[in-house]
């Protein structure tokens, strides 16, 4: 049978998770929490599941879900929020919804792996502009000059994966400027880790803007917030026009979410404010790992938000990453993601992605084990 993706493989998240438990080794690799759920969330899903909540929900959510959202980001629950399957079904749908053949999007690398095949499948074009080396900052003379009549959709991903960059005030500015002079365009702005930064920053989403807000669709996740990855629960937060043709394509997908999930979510939401705690917890792991790792052998990156933090071999070794990252397993048994997988064109600077969600322990021991590990490079 032909491929619709002829260059996609089996994710790299799939992959290093795979070796690491072959080898044993402590997975840095694949984000995602190495500690469990607050015991009242956990509570609250069990005391649905058996408490008569366990048919189709609305398609759009639980309205008592889509409240919490409403008070939480200033969005109508009835005609602006719809839950979904994660924030990759919110991402799915929403650039299905959009994207039509030929039509071009711009899309900021490094990326998450999810954007381009979705892109693609539209028979979409993905049209690259990248993060420019070593900062990491966005040149948005770049991204305009990349704008052509056919450009639909910019595809945004702040507080971002891997690189950890945050946008700023300047960077939504400039946001503000583009879309002005575009009529046609609208943007999908990715903040699963809105609620993990450093540093003092804040999250600014482009949905803060009143320009940009009318154009974008916040895709977004509890999954980053409240240590679920599991739960696949996410949201898309958009203005009523762009919500009405979003719950076309998500209908189709999904028809609605795990409904005991959406029940148990609502609860916790209305009880508990402990995401405003989690820049703190992150942020300590993050200190945690970078004291305890001999940075003469890997070189922290600054790292603004999210829960991965990069190291730079590239004073040692200019091994390709992947293979970098593979021995790094196999030989001093630390996991992590080679960051050249987040271009098209696999750009190398020599960056591994690791991800400090892991209690004390795992991170001091992992931090040890890369300080004796760069002889394998
Ligand atoms: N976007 C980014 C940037 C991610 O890192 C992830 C992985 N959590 C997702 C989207 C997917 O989120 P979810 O698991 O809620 O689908
Ligand atoms: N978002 C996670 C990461 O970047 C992986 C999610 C997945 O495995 N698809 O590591």
């Amino acid at each position: 049978m032909t491929s619709r993706l002829p260059a996609v493989g089996t994710s790299i998240f799939t992959r290093m998770t795979a070796l690491a438990n072959s080898v044993n080794a402590i997975n840095l690799a694949q984000g995602f929490p190495g500690f469990e759920p607050d015991p009242l969330l956990a509570e609250r899903l069990s005391y649905h599941a058996s408490h008569g909540k366990n048919q189709y929900s609305p398609a759009a959510g639980v309205p008592e879900l889509r409240e919490q959202l409403a008070a939480k980001y200033g969005y109508r629950a009835d005609t602006e929020i719809t839950v979904t399957a994660g924030a990759s079904e919110a991402l799915f749908s929403a650039i299905a919804n959009v994207v039509s053949p030929g039509d071009e999007v711009i899309i900021i690398e490094p990326a998450y792996d999810l954007y381009v095949p979705a892109v693609q499948l539209q028979g979409g074009i993905p049209v690259f502009v990248k993060m420019k080396y070593p900062g990491f900052s966005i040149d948005w003379q770049e991204v305009s000059d990349s704008i052509t009549t056919r450009t639909r959709l910019i595809l945004l991903n702040t507080p971002h994966n891997p690189t950890g960059k945050v946008l700023t005030a300047a960077d939504i500015s400039a946001l503000e400027d583009i879309v002005s002079r575009h009529p046609q365009l609208l943007l999908v702005s990715d903040e699963v880790y809105e609620h993990i930064l450093f540093d003092d920053r804040e999250h600014l989403s482009p949905g803060s803007s009143p320009v940009l807000r009318e154009r974008t669709f916040i895709c977004n996740s509890f999954a980053k917030t409240y240590h679920i990855t599991g739960w696949k629960t996410g949201y898309c937060l958009a203005p009523e026009n762009l919500t009405r043709e979003l719950r076309k394509v998500h209908q189709y997908i999904t028809f609605c979410t795990f409904t005991p999930a959406q029940y148990a979510l609502a609860d916790y939401l209305e009880s508990t404010t402990t995401h405003l705690a989690l820049s703190e917890f992150y942020r300590k792991k993050k200190d945690l790992f970078l004291n305890a790792l001999d940075t003469e052998v890997f070189r922290p990156l600054p790292s603004e938000g999210t829960f991965f933090q990069n190291l730079s071999y590239a004073h040692l070794s200019q091994q390709p990453d992947i293979d970098a990252s593979i021995l790094l397993t196999e030989k001093a048994g630390v996991a992590s993601i080679p960051t050249s997988v987040f271009y098209a064109d696999g750009t190398d600077h020599r960056i591994l992605r690791f991800c400090f969600a892991k209690d004390d322990e795992t991170l001091v021991e992992a931090a040890q084990r890369l300080n004796r590990a760069g002889r394998f490079l």
